[in-house]
């Protein structure tokens, strides 16, 4: 008997012995108790449980987090969704309504956000715009104070960052532009099917270290044969098996958010959106997924984890006094920056972070070699991101793979480890504007999709 009706038996007889009241007297079995009972405890090569992370992200960190998102800086987003797809052509765009992404007029964007030297801090800011200055009037290098010229090699040498995992947008492209993320909200889109399955399955297939062979639960595009997923899953380094945790995590998030906002209703004055109770539980139900949604579910706790620890890591860099989230309103930029640093200490008082340590460890060669085959996988994820025909799937899949890989950057960096100390900050790591703004928006994100749950919970509670 294969795995996936030995799941199911055993399954629908824990749920008829809690339902029929059987060596008791138990309640029946509720939705929430079939999309949640196995959403608890400890998560899988993590010290940490999910209730201390409920507890955690949605009564501290949820409602702060909203209010810093909603800022100038980080409600701006410059994104070229124009890039052709580098793997194949016959990319439909989908053409929906929802799908479509509204640019920012040009007047809408702040200048100091627009400032095209402006990358990391006032100083920094200062120095380029010396250096620019210089290069305009035909200046040789030379001729630049030696200050100026360590700069502009520490940013070259920046933006040719080897630690990088993305791929990112040229942003000097003419065919990129502002985004306001508030006013392009990542909701349900309508984009599903062939389409969109096609651009899961080759993040999966080809992008997770998978064999061919092994066949992933429940796909739509295998032929359906038995599987061995999860025994190949567990006998993965544990570097391979995050990996695929952190997408499928970040798949569970998506999908989660597209059901909490969820076309409901439609007049030709307004629509309305709001939570599809029965498309969060055709996704994450233990019976309807044969357990693979809460798995799922625990996948994107695995995801927070990962990017809350690369938050607490990097708050040396943003302590800088020299650093600013510059738009170019001194009053506000300082109010701004010290809910960040609020936000960032409360991250780093949560008291069971992820341990990274245990990742790219023994040997050298063989750990160097890891990383590298876990980047070139990551950037050609973020690649693949071109290739989604919703403008606005592409736009949200753009940002959290970027907020992602820059977390990755940032709890694998050299320069961070070799210099950034928790004693103090080193001027050799940094990160841009565009990285700053995915990190802290793609968690939102998930920290959102982590609040959905208790409200997906709550509203399954009475429903058999
Ligand atoms: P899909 O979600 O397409 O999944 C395909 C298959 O993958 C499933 O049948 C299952 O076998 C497996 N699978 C599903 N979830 C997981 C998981 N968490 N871990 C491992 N395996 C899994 N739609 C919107 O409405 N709004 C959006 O903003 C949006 N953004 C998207 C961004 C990207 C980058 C992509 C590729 C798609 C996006 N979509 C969005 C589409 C959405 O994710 C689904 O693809 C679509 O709703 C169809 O869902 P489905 O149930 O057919 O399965």
């Amino acid at each position: 008997m294969g795995r996936r009706w030995v799941f199911l038996i055993g399954l629908v007889g824990a749920v008829w012995l809690l339902g029929s009241g059987h060596g008791g007297q138990q309640p029946p079995v509720t939705a929430a108790q079939r999309c949640f009972c196995q959403v608890s405890g400890y998560l899988d090569d993590c010290t940490c449980d999910v209730e201390t992370i409920d507890r955690f992200n949605n009564y501290r960190l949820f409602p702060r987090l909203q209010k810093l998102l909603e800022s100038d800086y980080f409600r701006y987003y410059k994104v070229n969704l124009k890039r052709p797809c580098p793997f194949w052509n016959d990319i439909s765009q989908c053409g929906r309504r929802d799908c479509a992404v509204r640019p920012c007029q040009s007047d809408e964007v702040p200048d100091g956000i627009k400032s095209a030297s402006y990358k990391y801090s006032e100083v920094a800011n200062n120095l380029i715009e010396e250096c620019e200055q210089a290069e305009r009037l035909g200046a040789v290098d030379e001729s630049l104070s030696e200050e100026t010229q360590k700069a502009v090699l520490q940013w070259t040498k920046h933006d040719d960052s080897s630690d990088n995992f993305c791929e990112a947008d040229d942003i000097q492209s003419p065919d990129a532009e502002y985004v306001d993320l508030l006013l392009n909200p990542e909701r349900y889109t309508g984009y599903k099917g062939p389409d969109a399955w096609k651009i899961w399955n080759v993040i999966y297939e080809e992008n997770c270290f998978k064999p061919q062979t092994i066949k992933r639960p429940l796909s739509p595009l295998a032929s359906g044969q038995e599987n061995t997923f999860y025994s190949w899953l567990e006998g993965l380094c544990v570097e391979k098996r995050a990996f695929y945790r952190l997408i499928s995590g970040l798949h569970a998030s998506i999908n989660v958010h597209l059901s909490a906002r969820y076309l409901l209703q439609e007049t030709w004055l307004e629509k309305k959106w709001g939570h599809n109770i029965t498309e969060f539980q055709q996704r994450f139900d233990g019976i309807l997924t044969e357990g693979e949604g809460p798995r799922r579910l625990k996948n994107l706790y695995f995801l927070y984890l990962i990017e809350l620890r690369a938050l607490s890591k990097v708050v040396p860099f943003f302590e800088r006094p020299d650093f600013q989230l510059f738009t170019g309103n001194k009053v506000h930029d300082a109010e701004k920056k010290m809910l960040l640093l609020e936000i960032l200490h409360e991250i780093k008082s949560f008291p069971l972070h992820f341990d990274e340590n245990s990742f790219f460890a023994g040997d050298k060669k063989e750990a160097n070699k890891l990383k590298e085959d876990f980047r070139l996988h990551f950037r050609n994820i973020s690649r693949i991101m071109d290739c989604v025909g919703c403008f606005k799937c592409r736009l949200w899949g753009k940002l959290q793979i970027q907020g992602l890989g820059t977390a990755l950057k940032i709890l694998f960096s050299e320069k961070l480890i070799a210099n950034m100390p928790e004693s103090g900050p080193s001027y050799e790591f940094h990160l841009t504007r565009q990285e700053i703004v995915s990190l802290f928006n793609a968690f939102g994100r998930i920290s959102t999709s982590v609040k959905e749950l208790e409200n997906f919970r709550n509203l399954l509670q009475n429903i058999h």
